[in-house]
């Protein structure tokens, strides 16, 4: 009678010990919320973008992602309460003016200790009209245009930082659209990576931001202009260097976001 008691004590114990470091893990692992919501020119490569976010949540064991996709899933996830809820926010080629309902509390949450992630079109959104947009003073950059796709070979800045380390002294793109800037100040933002020609007009000799991370208030920001075709997305060295970023903007591991010397 007292050993099939005992048995059956154990038999719980070990079933809640099961239990319990999986549920505990869970409840560690960040949060972060994917945007892909679209006001101006929506990417072909929106789907491939949450495929890969979803995947590098699943394979990195770090992050959880959840998604909105859509004006409705950007009022009920982005209100002022559900933001509270995030460890940061991912902008994956959104673009234009997102209806979010406060545009304010997600800036204040951001800037009170948050990551905030973008890649390619996000700095195509809440495009400034007259005086800087204050996205645009989050984000440390405006797109500004963008000529025909081309092969570049982007120079890491940064051979510590989480987002570059793998990549040696250069990332090189067979095939990729290559954003200019506006409202970019290099001494406002730690360069990652770069161009040090015009990526159409090789001939022309200058420092063109790629990507970049910075802090804004005691968040973490880290953005990539790469990330307008599919095959970018699929790429290893795509998804290690935008992997990197969140790591570092959700503070899992460190890097720095000094502004770099500009040469005289
Ligand atoms: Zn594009």
């Amino acid at each position: 009678m007292y050993s099939r008691l005992i048995l059956l004590l154990v038999g719980v114990l070990a079933f809640s010990a099961t239990l319990a470091p999986a549920s505990a893990a869970d409840g560690a692992k960040k949060k972060l919320l994917v945007v892909t919501v679209t006001k101006g020119f929506r990417h072909s490569s929106i789907p491939t973008a949450e495929g890969v976010l979803a995947k590098l949540a699943e394979s990195s064991g770090l992050f959880t992602v959840d998604f909105a996709r859509n004006d409705a899933e950007l009022t009920v996830k982005m209100s002022a309460a559900a933001l509270r809820g995030y460890d940061g926010i991912i902008f994956a080629n959104t673009t234009g003016q997102l209806p979010i309902p406060d545009k304010q509390a997600f800036l204040n949450e951001i800037r009170g200790g948050k990551a905030f992630i973008g890649m390619h079109s996000a700095s195509d959104t809440y495009n400034s009209r007259g005086e800087v947009d204050p996205f645009i003073e989050l984000l440390g950059g405006e797109f500004q245009g963008h000529g025909d796709q081309v092969g570049v070979e982007c120079l890491v800045q940064d051979r510590e930082h989480p987002s570059t380390r793998h990549l040696g002294e250069s990332y090189c793109l067979e095939r990729e659209e290559i954003y200019l800037f506006k409202n970019y100040d290099r001494r406002r933002v730690r360069d990652l990576l770069i161009l040090d020609k015009h990526p159409n007009r090789k001939s022309e000799q200058g420092h063109f931001p790629v990507s970049w991370c910075r802090l804004y208030g005691q968040g973490k920001i880290f953005y990539t202009s790469l990330g307008h075709r599919e095959d970018v997305w699929e790429n290893a060295n795509y998804q290690q260097h935008i992997l990197g970023g969140i790591k570092w903007a959700l503070g899992l591991e460190p890097g720095e976001a000094s502004p770099l010397p500009v040469p005289e």
